[in-house]
């Protein structure tokens, strides 16, 4: 409770809540308690003012250099990627990519290493990845011949280390990892598992979709060839996302989409292709949302990150705490490494009785096989209750969410 104590008041979440219109809201005639923040996260008026700012006074298309509006949209847009470079520690802008989230990114690189792949190579994906690092995969396989191997995970819900271990073997061409399980809460230790792919010789693609909301990830310190995460969760705007690519990597991977800006020149006998990281964005780009996505960072950035984990930390143990005082509660994942995410269940109770009940008392939580339903079949479940919890959480909601289990409970046992 000390180190609670420390990080709340270093955090001073109250002062946060206000920066979160949404939080005000009431749901089904009770104060919203928001914990679906793995789903998608709310957004702070900053966020909301940069892309009403941008809309009022620089809207113009990119790039085109044409007039003052489209230079002011201009800087603006290559202003967000270059604050999503440092915020990732890329070496260069070239290497950030903007794409719709991280599906879009995760599609782009499986179809742009499909060139390199052949009958018989070998990609590497985990038992506990979303769909989004799956099923693109399973498509590039289907194309190539290549076949994927499921790294096996253990009951806690932790990354089988040996098995990855014989796993990784000379056929490997691909790691494709995510950094922590939407549906567990997990943290892989991604960094080791890098440095061994790479040292033989493996592409690493590094799903950071659940990992940015909760700690900054360093490129360059973990090594990896590609690195994926979608702004809405992190308290940016929807449609946005990046792509991180070594630029090595990107320059010999081909286009994903044809059409304007990422050509430089067209003709009908041969069309070449623009400079990075503009040869992977074809089309008008989602200017307001790369904008709004900076300022999420920015926001982020003006926070104390080491108080954000050790609050996240403590809302985490808080709620491990009242577990026991749910009877027939279970927790699903219980790695030692975790971001603040419980998965549940409660016997005799299905998850998506648990999600509707709970919204009755203006509680939002997901319930089902959040997208990564391999990981369901192996816990023999068909999906879990899942709270997932934000910086901007309080340990009274923690509570409000264990009473009012405790209430639907009682319902279902009269
Ligand atoms: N990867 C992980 C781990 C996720 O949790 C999600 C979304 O829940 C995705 C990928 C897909 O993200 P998006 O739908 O924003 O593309």
């Amino acid at each position: 409770m000390t180190d609670l104590a420390a990080g709340k008041k270093a955090l001073n979440v109250e002062a946060i809540r206000k920066d979160f219109p949404i939080l005000s809201e009431t749901v089904n005639g009770k104060p919203l308690v928001y914990l679906d923040n793995g789903a998608s996260a709310q957004k702070p008026v900053q966020v909301l003012d940069a892309m009403d700012r941008y809309y009022r006074q620089m809207h113009s298309n990119v790039h085109r250099g044409a007039h003052t509006l489209g230079d002011r949209a201009t800087a603006a847009f290559e202003g967000a990627r270059d604050t999503v470079r440092q915020f990732v520690n890329a070496r260069s802008t070239r290497e950030i990519i903007w794409t719709r989230g991280t599906t879009e990114a995760i599609n782009l690189v499986a179809n742009g290493l499909a060139g390199q792949l052949s009958e018989g190579d070998e990609i590497l994906v985990s038992q506990m990845e979303h769909h989004a690092n799956i099923v693109p995969w399973q498509m590039i396989a289907e194309r190539t011949g290549a076949v994927i191997r499921p790294i096996p995970i253990t009951p806690e819900g932790e990354l089988d280390l040996a098995a990855f271990d014989i796993l990784l073997g000379e056929k490997t061409r691909v790691l494709a990892l995510t950094h922590v399980s939407n549906a567990l809460g997990t943290i892989n230790p991604i960094e080791k598992l890098i440095r061994k792919a790479r040292d033989k010789g493996v592409i690493t693609v590094i799903d950071g979709a659940q990992a940015v909301p909760h700690f900054k990830p360093d490129v360059q310190a973990l090594g990896c060839d590609f690195y994926a995460f979608s702004g809405h969760k992190l308290f940016g705007p929807t449609g946005i996302g990046v792509l991180y690519g070594r630029e090595e990597l990107l320059e010999a991977m081909p286009p994903y989409q044809g059409g304007g800006e990422m050509i430089e020149r067209v003709s009908f006998e041969k069309t070449t292709w623009n400079t990075l990281p503009y040869k992977f964005e074809a089309g008008t780009p989602a200017i307001a949302e790369a904008v709004g996505l900076g300022a999420a960072i920015n926001y982020l950035e003006s926070l104390d990150r080491k108080a954000v984990e050790t609050a996240e930390q403590a809302l985490l143990q808080h709620a491990n705490k009242l577990v026991e005082t749910v009877p027939g509660m279970q927790v699903i994942g219980t790695a030692a490494n975790k971001v603040p995410v419980m998965s549940f269940k409660i016997e005799g109770l299905h998850p998506s009785d648990i999600g509707t009940l709970l919204d009755q008392q203006g509680i939002a939580i997901r319930t089902g096989h959040h997208c990564a339903m391999p990981l369901m079949d192996f816990f023999s479940v068909p999906g879990t209750a899942r709270a997932s919890f934000a910086f901007y959480n309080t340990l009274d909601e923690v509570e409000q969410l264990f009473a009012a289990l405790q209430k639907i409970q009682r319902l279902f046992a009269d």
